[in-house]
């Protein structure tokens, strides 16, 4: 099936267009700074991947993908020639509140929810809405299938996911945790099981997606009982620009001492926080850690702290679960950093997540699941590579599928 993978950021678009049969991405864009006069968007077709960039000062993201549209169908070297080839579009939506605990074809029902939603990720699900809708109206007959980040957390039970406020908050406007990164979990979760040879309802994982944001799950028998982000993607770890958890009272006590307003604080914990608010120079891990190798203290302190905070959620989670089996390392840096997984694991070993170093070196490769513990380490350690547009390809084709059998 070839399906237009949307993944609507609040100020970036990244689409691919992909043939779910032979997992083949067929085109693939990035558009970045997106509503800034320095934006721009690159398109590149399969079988090079050159790519062509576009300026697309002041769209909005939902015009640059009707910008995308008109180049795909204009372009000599698009796989197709009219949008009638798009066989079905899979949408990433980041926030599905309790209204979706799956992926949805988005149906009138469906689209009435998702805006219900919004507010729960202000600066996302707006973005991704507009774009259904302009599909909606153009393509009138392709079916739309949205795939949250939310969605595989809904098992979490309530000791998880409520937060100790007064109940009326829980009550009038839905504050709980959420989580995200949820089909990079649920992927992780499935991989990991293919690799060990076991079903997944068998298996206790802590999945790690660790990227420029982060969060750390634990999958009890193939379903979230927990996860480290919370009513927001702000929760938890520490991460490139993200503050992750920290004592609330500060916020309050920076807002007096300094007079900033709320959404001054917004900017600063969301942009100006993690790795880059300590380490001062850079929220790139591969940066921070170059920064460190020439001995820069802060740079050392900001990785000694991510990979503490890293540490103490698998420990968490391991207390969390009846049973571990395997830790699952995936996204930029779960991926692709032997340093910090050493530097990780280097402190969990005593749990029985004991790593092997010479498979832990081998430098990851697109599609290189292994596992990198020793023989018998008593909880091993996969490394499994993530596609986050695959994965919602995959599950749009399941979807549009089932629904016409
Ligand atoms: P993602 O959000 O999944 O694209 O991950 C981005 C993060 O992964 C950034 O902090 C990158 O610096 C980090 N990253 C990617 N490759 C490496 C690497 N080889 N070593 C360390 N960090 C890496």
């Amino acid at each position: 099936m070839l399906v237009l993978v949307v993944n609507a950021g609040s100020s970036s678009l990244k689409s691919q267009l992909i043939e779910t049969e032979g997992k083949d991405a067929r085109m693939k864009c990035l558009a970045e700074k997106v509503g800034t006069d320095q934006a721009r968007m690159s398109v590149a077709f399969a079988p090079d991947f050159q790519k062509v960039v576009y300026n697309v000062a002041d769209l909005s993201v939902a015009q640059c993908l009707r910008k995308l549209l008109d180049i795909m169908t204009d372009d000599p070297e698009s796989p197709i020639s009219g949008l009638g080839q798009i066989e079905a579009i899979g949408n990433r939506i980041v926030a599905g509140g309790e209204y979706f605990t799956k992926a949805a074809l988005i149906d009138e029902e469906a689209r009435a929810n998702l805006d219900k939603c919004e507010e729960l990720a202000p600066l996302h699900n707006p973005a991704a809405d507009a774009c259904i809708d302009m599909l909606r109206k153009l393509m009138p007959n392709t079916p739309q299938v949205a795939v949250f980040d939310t969605a595989f957390h809904t098992t979490m039970p309530p000791k998880a996911y409520m937060y100790p406020l007064p109940m009326r908050y829980y009550e009038d406007y839905h504050i709980r945790r959420y989580g995200a990164h949820g089909t990079s979990h649920r992927y992780a979760a499935q991989q990991a099981a293919n690799w060990l040879g076991r079903p997944l309802r068998d298996l206790g994982l802590i999945t790690c997606h660790l990227g420029n944001g982060g969060s750390i799950t634990a999958v009890n028998h193939g379903k979230s009982i927990d996860t480290t982000m919370g009513f927001t993607p702000l929760e938890g770890l520490m991460m490139g620009t993200r503050s992750g958890n920290i004592d609330p009272a500060i916020l309050t006590y920076i807002m007096r001492r300094e007079g900033k307003t709320f959404d001054e604080m917004d900017e600063i914990l969301n942009k100006e926080s993690g790795i880059l608010g300590i380490s001062g120079t850079s929220s790139d891990m591969r940066d921070v850690l170059d920064a460190a190798a020439r001995g820069d203290e802060h740079a050392n302190l900001a990785i000694d702290m991510y990979v503490y905070r890293v540490q103490k959620a698998i420990g968490g989670y391991y207390a969390a679960m009846t049973r571990t089996d395997a830790v699952v390392m995936t996204a930029g840096i779960g991926e692709n950093s032997a340093d910090l997984r050493e530097r990780i694991f280097a402190g969990l070993a005593h749990m029985g997540m004991i790593l092997d170093k010479e498979r832990n070196d081998v430098t990851g490769q697109i599609g290189m699941n292994r596992i990198i513990s020793i023989d018998d380490s008593p909880i091993k350690i996969c490394v499994v590579t993530t596609d986050e547009e695959m994965r919602i390809a995959r599950e749009t084709d399941n979807l549009v599928s089932q629904l016409r059998e």
